[in-house]
């Protein structure tokens, strides 16, 4: 059963679950809390108490994303198959661009991430992109094969990064925004443009 706290302004829904794990961890799932505790554990307050902070700042941020979401218009009318032309001619540029060689780009739906890159040079792409603007596109492909230089999110990867997207902080914040567009389209489908 959900149970609410309040910390300061913020009223926060959670779950208390006990699973076969080492340490107690805390999720935000859709803007509520679930708190995940090693079996037999059964304080929840007093992990709850500690990490009031972080509860707080990740539940404000990811209700701000949510709501954000409502306001993002769908491109509805890009099919599969335009979604991998585009994607194949951008890889083909930025290959060029980079200096660096794909593999094979892969599609299909995935549920965590917009795309990822492999120690074998391939590209994983999500085929929800289709439903993005180009410019965010762009950014994903351009953002997975700078992973063929280097495999890190350092601070050379985000110099690589900001010679061709200035304002990639903007992008990546407009990237999280659209994934709860699409879910919520996902999910319900009575998607309104
Ligand atoms: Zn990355």
């Amino acid at each position: 059963m959900d149970k609410k706290i309040k910390i300061h302004d913020l009223e926060v829904k959670y779950r208390v679950v006990q699973r076969k794990v080492k340490y107690a961890r805390l999720e935000i799932k859709k803007g509520d809390l679930l708190v995940v505790l090693p079996e037999g554990y059964h304080d929840h307050e007093k992990i709850m108490k500690k990490h009031q902070s972080w509860i707080y700042n990740k539940v404000s941020s990811i209700r701000n994303t949510i709501e954000s979401s409502k306001y993002k218009k769908l491109k509805l009318e890009r099919s599969d198959g335009e979604l991998k032309d585009l994607v194949n001619s951008l890889v083909e540029k930025f290959s060029s661009e980079l200096g660096v060689k794909v593999n094979n780009v892969f599609f299909r739906k995935m549920k965590t991430r917009w795309g990822s890159c492999s120690s074998r040079k391939n590209l994983t792409i999500n085929t929800l992109l289709k439903y993005l603007p180009d410019n965010l596109i762009h950014y994903v492909i351009f953002h997975e094969m700078v992973h063929l230089i280097e495999w890190n999110h350092g601070q050379k990867f985000w110099n690589i990064i900001s010679k061709k997207f200035s304002d990639y902080q903007k992008i990546r914040e407009t990237l999280s925004i659209y994934w709860f567009t699409v879910q919520d389209y996902i999910e319900n489908g009575d998607y309104h443009n």
